[in-house]
């Protein structure tokens, strides 16, 4: 049988050469990402030709979900297995309740962030993390990229036009795979899809400077986030061998040049290692590195796992830690953990199933 192509993968533009006019297209779009038909049989609106053509070409589900857990927080991570069989996580977070007003009317819906993952492993190495332990096995291709926010606002009946946001912080590293990455984000945010602007998507880097300028020549107007976690080379080099190939002064250069709206900020991700990275002198250092940058600071209690060589601190140590940069005028949050019943930090939902 002919091996089908994921038109997932397409921008509608791209689509237009093959399906005329550009309307059909837009109806294409429409029956695939806003009412979330299952196959192109259904798509009344095309031609029974057409919906015959698209059928024998085409498919839209890269996809499968193999296990899901839904934690007491109300997020829920998703197994999926692609269609060669490798398998990622994506997790949904509902960030804000939906709220209504003395009448019981409502007047806003849930925000949901989605977290998806970018490729299968990861080559990046950091030792706090589950999904460098396998090295990388590919990169996703921007239809599957794209599959993972489909599948889960599809089976969580969320509408088109409830806004949700994107963060590249599932397995993988995105900079290794700008080029579908960045494809991804142009495919999430048109019109005719999800309509999910890049402002609503974070791609969250372990620090490759030389792509971050490339991300930024590219001028997508996406966020951008810095896993950070140490502020000086021997540490960072140490949780991060990346920082061999791009050392903190490479990335803060790379950052100065990165293209941002004004009212946002660059985020750095400090993951709270106990007794590493959590001290009162790397806090200082922190503050010092971030001088002269529009930066904003989320700090993230690591996450163990089965056979993790470091620990989590305790809450107290986060505190005191935001309390120094906040002194120190740097906007500082502590990320709330969610999920961690359901083994929400990266790779380990995958890493479970396969002890099972
Ligand atoms: N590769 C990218 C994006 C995916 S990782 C990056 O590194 O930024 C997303 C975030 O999860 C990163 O900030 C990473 O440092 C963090 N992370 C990895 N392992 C973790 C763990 N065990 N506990 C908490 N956070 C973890
Ligand atoms: Fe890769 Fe990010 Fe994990 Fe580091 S933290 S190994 S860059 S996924």
């Amino acid at each position: 049988m002919k091996k089908l192509i994921n038109i997932l993968d397409f921008l509608p533009e791209e689509l237009e050469n093959e399906i005329k006019p550009m309307f059909h297209v837009k109806q294409l779009c429409q029956w695939i990402y806003q009412k979330y038909v299952d196959d192109f049989d259904s798509m009344s609106s095309l031609s029974k030709d057409l919906r015959l053509k698209l059928g024998q070409k085409y498919h839209f589900s890269p996809l499968q979900c193999v296990n899901f857990l839904q934690s007491q927080d109300g997020s829920i991570k998703y197994l999926f297995e692609l269609n060669d069989g490798l398998r990622i996580e994506a997790v949904l977070l509902p960030m804000k309740k939906e709220k209504f007003d003395e009448k019981g009317k409502r007047i806003s819906h849930t925000k949901y962030t989605l977290c998806i993952s970018s490729q299968v492993g990861c080559r990046s190495g950091c030792s706090f993390c589950l999904t460098a332990k396998g090295g990388l096995k590919r990169n996703l291709s921007a239809g599957e990229i794209v599959g993972q926010v489909l599948w889960i606002k599809k089976h969580n009946k969320i509408p088109y036009e409830h806004r949700v946001n994107i963060v590249y912080m599932g397995m993988g590293e995105p900079l290794d795979n700008l080029k579908n990455v960045s494809k991804a984000v142009r495919i999430l945010a048109h019109n005719d899809t999800f309509a999910i602007s890049p402002r609503r998507q974070t791609i969250s880097t372990s620090g490759l400077a030389k792509q971050i300028k490339e991300l930024g020549q590219m001028n997508l107007g996406v966020l951008l986030a810095i896993s950070l976690h140490a502020v000086n080379d021997a540490l960072r080099t140490e949780l991060m061998p990346i920082n061999k190939a791009y050392n903190i002064a490479s990335i803060m250069s790379a950052i100065r040049e990165f293209p941002i709206n004004q009212r946002k900020r660059i985020m750095f991700e400090y993951l709270l290692i106990d007794n590493i990275n959590d001290k009162r002198e790397h806090a200082k250092e922190l503050v010092k590195l971030l001088n002269g940058i529009k930066a904003k600071v989320n700090l993230i209690l690591f996450n163990p796992y089965e056979g993790s060589i470091y620990k989590r601190p305790c809450m107290q140590k986060a505190l005191e830690f935001q309390k120094f940069m906040r002194e120190k005028g740097i906007t500082c949050t502590i990320r709330e953990s969610k999920g961690l019943d359901i083994l929400a930090a990266c790779g380990q939902l995958k890493q479970r199933s396969e002890e099972l």
